[in-house]
Order: C-alpha cells, then sequence, then structure tokens
C-alpha cells in the first residue's frame, strides 16, 4: 500500500527541506552525546558491580517494573498519568520515524505492507495522541495548581510538559491542515485529524491552511530535537536510563547487601564510599535515574519522624555532586576542580547517614528500582573503616561483637544459659538433627527475647520436630556489624559461623529473628554455606496445616500484627505469620501501613545500637499507628520489634493495657 507522504514544508523549497532538517538533527544528536558522553564514561571508571546474572528473572522486572509500570500504580491518579506518557511515548516512536522520513525524503512515497496494520497504528496513534494530552494536562494541573510536597517543582518539568503538549497538538495539527487542504484524504482512521481538517481548518483560507501544515511539521519535529538536547541535563535523563536501571536492579533481593569487600586485594587504601567516584557504576547510574517523583519519601520512617534523612534528597544531593565532580573525574590533571566538598561530613552529613534503619521502604516504592540501603552502608563504611568516625555507642558493640560474638558485652561462654531446663539437644555432628535452631544474640541474651526463645522451644518440642542448638558455638550472623558499616567485622563473624556450620554438617536452620534470617540466608551464601533457613512463622504455619501442632482459637484477643521489615519487605514473608494467628484468633486487626508498606520500628540497620536523639523515637511513631487499631495485643514476628514497641507502649504509660507478643507466644502457651 502506498500513502501519499503529507509533505513536510513549503516553507523550506523541497531540495533544501533534507538538508535543514538533517543540520538541525546534527546539531541536536550532538549536543546530546555532549551531555550524555562524560556521565557514561564516569560510569566506565567506577567500582566494578556484576549486574548481569540471572538474565530471565531481570527482564521480567523489566517487563513488569519498566514496561508494564506496575510500581506507579500504588499511586493511582499520577501512576496513569505517568503510563500514558511512557507508553504513549513508545507507541509514538513510530511516529516520530515517520515525520523525520518525510522530511528527509519529502517527495517520496511511502509504502507500507498490509493496509489493516496501518489503519490499525493510525487509530491507535490517534487514541494514544489524546490519552497523553490528557495526561500531560493532568500533569501540569498537579504541578501548577495541586503542587504536592514530595515533588521538585521545577522550571525544566515544566518545560518538559509543556514540549510533550507541543508535540501532541502539532501531530493533529499535521495532519489536521493536510485533510483541509485535501479533502479526499480525510478516514476514520484517522479521527483527530480528519475531524480538526474537516470541522475547524476547512473554512480557512488555503494559504492559511498551508502554513498551520509547515508550522505544525517544523514545530513537531523542532520539539522533538529540543527535547533531545534537554535529556542529559535534567531529570528526565530517567527516560534513557531507567529501563536499564530496572533491569539491572538487585535481583538477590532487597536484604541481600551486594560486594563484599575483599580486604586482602592491593592498593587498597580506603574502604566503602567516601568519595563519589568509589560508589559502584550501578549506584551511579541510579543517581542518574532519579526522577525525582518523591515517592521514596513517603514512608521513611526516619524522615516521617523528623530525622534529618529524605532518601530522595540523599539521591539529589549525591546526583549533583557526581555532575559536579564528572570535570574532575576525567581530568588527566591530578586534583583538578570540580565537587570539592568532601562526600562525607560535607555533601551528607553524618547524622542522615546514621539515620537509616536500613527498612527499604524508600526502595519497595521507588518506580525506578532505585537502591538505598547498599548506599547508605557503603557511606558507613567509609565512616567506619576509612575514617573511623561513628557514633560512640558504636564502639562498645564492635569490642563486644570481637570478642564475644554478641553487641551487648555478655560473655561469650554464657550464650547457652536461655537453654538451662529447657531440655534441648546440643547439635552432634555425628547424630544430627533435621533442624538446627540458631536462637541469636537477642534469644540468647535479652531477658525478653530468651522468653520467645523458650517459647519457639516449647512449641517445637510439642510438635516433635527434630531439633538441636549450637550452644557457646554459635556467635553473632554479623548483621548489625555489617549494618553499621564495619564489614571487616562482619566479614570475621560470618566466616566464623560459616565454617561451624560446614564443619558440623548443618543444612537446615530454624531461626525467630528476622536479622538473623536474612544474613543467614541471603549474604551467607557469599561465604560458602547454602542453607535451608527457615523463619519460624513459616515452620509453625506448616505444622498448624500439617496437624502436628494444636490451638484453642480465642475469640477475644484483638490482635494487631506488625510486619517486621526484614522479614516482609526485605523476604516477602507477609502471610505465614498472619497465618499463624488466625488458627488462635479471628483474622488479625491490619494497620493503615502495612505489609510491604509497613513502617519501621526503628531497629534495623543496627540502630537498636544508637540513641535517637533527633525528632520523635520511631518505636513511638509505629505504636501510635498500631494504637490506632485499638488492640489488646500487638503480635510481631521479631524480637527486636518486640523491645522497640515494648519501650514505646511503656513510654506512653500503655505497657498495663497492651501486650508485645512473639507469634510463637501467642500459639503457645508459654507467654511472658
Ligand atoms: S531504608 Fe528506610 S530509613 Fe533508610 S532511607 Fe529508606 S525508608 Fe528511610
Ligand atoms: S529515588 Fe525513586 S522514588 Fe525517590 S525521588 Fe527518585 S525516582 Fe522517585
Amino acid at each position: 500500500m502506498t500513502f501519499p507522504m503529507n509533505r513536510a514544508s513549503e516553507w523550506v523549497t523541497p531540495s533544501l527541506q533534507p538538508a535543514v532538517l538533517g543540520i538541525l538533527t546534527l546539531i541536536s544528536l550532538g549536543v546530546f552525546l555532549a551531555g550524555i558522553w562524560p556521565k557514561f564514561r564516569v560510569l566506565l571508571r567506577a567500582a566494578p558491580d556484576p549486574r548481569f546474572d540471572r538474565p530471565a528473572k531481570r527482564l521480567m522486572n523489566t517487563l513488569s517494573i519498566a514496561f508494564a509500570q506496575s510500581k506507579l500504580f500504588k499511586n493511582p491518579a499520577p501512576g496513569l498519568m505517568h503510563a500514558a506518557i511512557f507508553w504513549g511515548f513508545m507507541v509514538l516512536l513510530a511516529r516520530a520515524a515517520q515525520f523525520f522520513f518525510i522530511g528527509f525524503f519529502p517527495s517520496a512515497a511511502f509504502s507500507f505492507p498490509g493496509e489493516a496494520v496501518w489503519r490499525g497504528y493510525s487509530l491507535f496513534k490517534d487514541f494514544t495522541v489524546l490519552a497523553v494530552t490528557l495526561a500531560v494536562l493532568y500533569g501540569l494541573y498537579r504541578r501548577l495548581i495541586v503542587r504536592p510536597p514530595r515533588l521538585n517543582l521545577s522550571f525544566q518539568g515544566n518545560l518538559i510538559l509543556v514540549l510533550i503538549l507541543v508535540i501532541m497538538v502539532t501531530d493533529v495539527l499535521f495532519e489536521g491542515a493536510f485533510v483541509a487542504a485535501h479533502p479526499q484524504s480525510g478516514s476514520p482512521w484517522e479521527p483527530l485529524g480528519t475531524v480538526a481538517g474537516r470541522l475547524f481548518l476547512a473554512p480557512l483560507d488555503p494559504g492559511v491552511v498551508a502554513n498551520l501544515h509547515d508550522f505544525a511539521y517544523w514545530g513537531h519535529v523542532t520539539a522533538i530535537l529540543f527535547f533531545l538536547t534537554l535529556l542529559p541535563h535534567s531529570k528526565h535523563f530517567h527516560i534513557i536510563t531507567s529501563i536499564p536501571n530496572v533491569f539491572l536492579s538487585n535481583v538477590a533481593g532487597k536484604g541481600n547487601l551486594l560486594r563484599r569487600i575483599d580486604f586482602e586485594a592491593e592498593g587498597r587504601e580506603s574502604f566503602g564510599a567516601t568519595r563519589i567516584e568509589e560508589f559502584s557504576w550501578k549506584a551511579l547510574l541510579d543517581l542518574h535515574t532519579c526522577t525525582e517523583c518523591g515517592r521514596c519519601d513517603l514512608f521513611c520512617p526516619a524522615l516521617k519522624s523528623g530525622k534529618p534523612l529524605s532518601p530522595k534528597q540523599l539521591t539529589l544531593d549525591l546526583r549533583d555532586h557526581l555532575n559536579r565532580s564528572t570535570p574532575r573525574l576525567l581530568s588527566p590533571e591530578p586534583g583538578a576542580p570540580g565537587g570539592d566538598v568532601p562526600l562525607l561530613g560535607g555533601v551528607i552529613q553524618d547524622e542522615t547517614v546514621w539515620s537509616c534503619t536500613t527498612c527499604g521502604a524508600c526502595e519497595e516504592e521507588c518506580p525506578v528500582m532505585i537502591e538505598y540501603v547498599n548506599k547508605v552502608v557503603d557511606l558507613r563504611r567509609g565512616l567506619v573503616l576509612s575514617e573511623s568516625r561513628y557514633p560512640a555507642e558504636l564502639k562498645a558493640a564492635f569490642k563486644s561483637l570481637e570478642t564475644n560474638s554478641n553487641p551487648w558485652g555478655f560473655g561469650r561462654d554464657s550464650r547457652a544459659d536461655w537453654a538451662r531446663g529447657l531440655d534441648v539437644k546440643l547439635w552432634d555432628k555425628d547424630k544430627p538433627t533435621e533442624y538446627l535452631y540458631f536462637v541469636g544474640c537477642n534469644g540468647a541474651f535479652d531477658a525478653r527475647g530468651k522468653k520467645i526463645a523458650a517459647s519457639v522451644v516449647s512449641l517445637l518440642k510439642s510438635a516433635n520436630v527434630d531439633f538441636s542448638i549450637l550452644g557457646v558455638d554459635e556467635g553473632c550472623t554479623g548483621d548489625p556489624a555489617r549494618r553499621a558499616g564495619n564489614e571487616y567485622l562482619f566479614d570475621l563473624l560470618a566466616s566464623q559461623n560459616a565454617e561451624t556450620f560446614k564443619e558440623r554438617g548443618v543444612k537446615k536452620v530454624i531461626v525467630h529473628c528476622p536479622h538473623c534470617f536474612n544474613s543467614l540466608k541471603n549474604e551467607y551464601p557469599e561465604f560458602g554455606v547454602n542453607l535451608e533457613v527457615v523463619h519460624h512463622s513459616e515452620l509453625l504455619e506448616k505444622l498448624l496445616q500439617e496437624g502436628r501442632l494444636k490451638t484453642s482459637p480465642e475469640s477475644d484477643m484483638r490482635t494487631v500484627y506488625h510486619d517486621s521489615c526484614y522479614l516482609g519487605r526485605h523476604n516477602k514473608i507477609y502471610d505465614a505469620p498472619r497465618a499463624v494467628l488466625s488458627a488462635k484468633t479471628a483474622a488479625p486487626l491490619e494497620p493503615e501501613n502495612r505489609r510491604e508498606r509497613g513502617t519501621c520500628c526503628g531497629a534495623g540497620g543496627a540502630r537498636f545500637l544508637l540513641e535517637e536523639k533527633t525528632g520523635t523515637r520511631m518505636s513511638h511513631q509505629r505504636v501510635d499507628e498500631l494504637m490506632a487499631t485499638n488492640p489488646k495485643t500487638i503480635a510481631v514476628s521479631c524480637p527486636f520489634c518486640v523491645l522497640m514497641l515494648e519501650d514505646g507502649l511503656k513510654a506512653k504509660n500503655l505497657a498495663d493495657q497492651v501486650k508485645v507478643l512473639d507469634i510463637s507466644e501467642i500459639l503457645g502457651a508459654n507467654p511472658p
């Protein structure tokens, strides 16, 4: 099938038209490439970070998150707006190619195999133009009238929306003017241009119509080219980087801190990130990908409780510093200027770095899969390992972890005292039990934690689970050391435990602490042990299903369930603890912020070791959210959440009215 080409312009003679368009295109491409090339070179020089494993999973993520825009629909109206623009962009790429084709080949006839396909595309294209126009108008309304606080309302953001609007309007005008000049060319397959041409443009003077046709053509291609030149210098650079950024995102799971440091590598002078170029290339790609949408700020417990940490601002500060540092990073001269403010204590304040609980709420929301926890921990590594600057409370904790393998200074030889009188077997490598119960530091040493451990033991015994413990040979997983930036200490502790597991032939592990769970399951494979790690909520659910655990339901518990970040967001275990609770009580009450959006209690990221001096305590904040359901019991499946929430209840004089219980305590007969 052959189509009339809607010849580009009468303003420029046909023979010069390709040259004019060619010059405009070359200039724009030159400006575009000059903008992205330095960024690309910096990425090439940044620290390595292997991100090409598990291609099928990466592809699925890309299809679901980047192309289907799944994360954006958590906020339906703005999500739909963004999705309409993104999908429209995909559909209209072919239309843009057509505009450039007819500009470069004004007298060519355009052949297309398959009339039905072309008609279908034309109709779909018009529908897309309409949808994108409405989405842009809604976007402008939000930015200019509603002005949500989470957005950065920059001039450039508005300009880009206006440019998209110009591209849509000129598309219709171009076609409409052609239909007005050639009435027989209108078609129901091109409804917008046909209606515009026949109803609004046909009555106009033919000279005016011809000028409108030319204006529409050059307006359309100029807006596209101008848009291209703006991309590398604005937040809209994410149009280029977001699809690769999603493809290259962390597929090992949120809880897995990537990049174990090789302390033996020669020539290493500093560890962690003390300068912007010490981040991995993927971390830097993240910075270029931020859309400034502010979704990451919405559920950050640190920001909400008044700490000096806004995840969005952290990214923007790092990105701006990266851009300022680029000339220095690419200069052959040592000491070239650019980005001279120190990263730690200058661009990013220490308190900002220590405010993070590594809860992952920001990552859960980010529509382009920007990673925060890795960056925060890299900054902490820089502070701890390279600059020896960290909160005083951590000094004692590091010392105790190193000498006693727990953060609180208890003697290593008292690690098994919690099990006295409980008749628990010690692991015997010649007669191994099915499971090892890894009780963790909290269960072994904390008075409240010991009660939870006793409950777990009691349930395992009544269900005849074959298990034993390591006793004094168990050590801290190293999770608090790692999250506090002391990777060296984590390496030491994890290596010791890994050796024990290997030497004793441990294969299956039960834990009740989500931090131990996360570390053993996701981080120990780097130490050569691939354990089957089961959280007690999962095992209890299974034992209930198999009828190995019996329970008598209580109807009057009014129990609200609080999701632990390291069990839920980091490891996607949401249903098992709820199923366990449902066996004992009516379906648990749900706070407004739950599951993927559950608010952190404030303990994660080694924050349970630190004083909370600024703003509201995060545990108090979470207690307020939970108390809105008017519960009698707060159910949790993390011993650190128990401590934090009990502290919150005490501070609010609610401890006599509301209890915080681990799910094992609710299910079993061993309440504290
Ligand atoms: S990990 Fe949690 S505390 Fe840290 S920045 Fe993200 S949302 Fe805030
Ligand atoms: S990091 Fe992600 S969620 Fe936060 S502002 Fe940037 S794009 Fe939005």
